[in-house]
C-alpha cells in the first residue's frame, strides 16, 4: 500500500498537467476576462472563472443575463447584482448561447426568468434548463427596452446562438478574441463540427456587412472584447 502512493501521486500529477495543457491550448492565447467590464451602456461582464456571462438592462430594476455561468451557487453573478442593489428576482431575462455546463451552471438560481435558446440547442437542454421561448434563426425578441437578435452559428453545438443586443454581438463559445486582436473560431476540441462552425463564422460576417456600423463589441464567453465587426469579417476573409 505504502509502495503503491507514490506511483498514484504521480499518476495525479501527471493527469493535472495533462488537463492543464489542454486548458493551455484551448485558452492560453486568450484575451484575459475583466470582472465588471462595461461592454456598451447597461451591458457589464460578469466573471465566472474562465468563463464570463453577461448581464443587460432591461428596465429599472431589471435585467438580463447572457448565459449564467459555471457556478450552480451563482457567486458572482449575485454579487454583480447585489452590487447594483438588485435580488435573482431582478433577472427578468436569460438567453443562452449554447446547453454547455459552464454557460447554465447558475441558470435555476432565477426561477423567475423567461429563458431563450435557439430551438436546435433544445434536446442538449433538455432536463437542464427550462426553456420558456424556442427562438429561430434570425428571430428578434426582448425585454423590457432591451432587442436581442439571434443568429444561428451551429458548429460548436447544434444549436449554438449568436445575439446581437446594444450593439454588443455575443458570441458565446463559437469564437473567441486572441491577444493580438484577431477572432479565433471555436476551440475545435470541445466542438461538435468545427468545419461548420467557421461555415457559420463566415455566413455570419456575411450577413452582418451591411450593418457593420451597429456591432460596436465582439463578445466572448472564454476571453476579452474585441471592437468593432472587423476581426470578424478579417477572419472571414482568410
Ligand atoms: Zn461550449
Ligand atoms: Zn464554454
Amino acid at each position: 500500500m505504502k509502495r503503491a502512493l507514490p506511483w498514484l501521486a504521480v499518476i495525479v500529477g501527471v493527469l493535472a498537467l495533462g488537463v492543464g495543457a489542454v486548458f493551455y491550448v484551448a485558452f492560453g492565447r486568450n484575451r484575459p476576462i475583466v470582472d465588471g467590464q462595461v461592454l456598451a451602456p447597461g451591458v457589464e461582464t460578469v466573471k465566472d472563472g474562465f468563463v464570463s456571462a453577461f448581464l443587460l438592462d432591461v428596465a429599472p430594476g431589471k435585467v438580463a443575463l447572457i448565459d449564467c455561468g459555471n457556478d450552480k451557487q451563482g457567486q458572482a453573478l449575485l454579487a454583480a447584482l447585489q452590487r447594483r442593489g438588485l435580488p435573482p428576482s431582478s433577472v427578468a431575462a436569460i438567453f443562452l448561447t449554447h446547453g454547455h455546463g459552464d454557460h447554465i451552471g447558475g441558470c435555476g438560481l432565477f426561477p423567475d426568468a423567461q429563458v431563450y435558446a435557439l430551438q436546435e440547442e433544445l434536446p442538449l437542454l433538455a432536463g437542464k434548463v427550462r426553456v420558456t421561448h424556442a427562438l429561430r434563426d434570425g428571430e428578434v425578441t426582448g425585454a423590457g427596452l432591451l432587442r436581442v437578435e439571434a443568429f444561428a452559428t451551429p458548429g460548436h453545438t447544434s444549436g449554438s446562438a449568436v445575439y446581437l443586443a446594444n450593439g454588443v454581438l455575443f458570441f458565446g463559445d463559437s469564437a473567441g478574441g486572441n491577444k493580438d486582436g484577431t477572432l479565433m473560431p471555436a476551440v475545435r476540441l470541445f466542438s461538435q463540427a468545427p468545419g461548420q462552425n467557421v461555415a457559420s463564422l463566415r455566413a455570419l460576417a456575411a450577413r452582418l456587412l451591411p450593418r457593420a456600423r451597429e456591432v460596436r463589441v465582439l463578445a466572448f464567453a472564454h476571453s476579452g472584447p474585441l471592437e468593432g465587426l472587423q476581426p470578424l469579417t478579417r477572419f472571414a476573409a482568410q
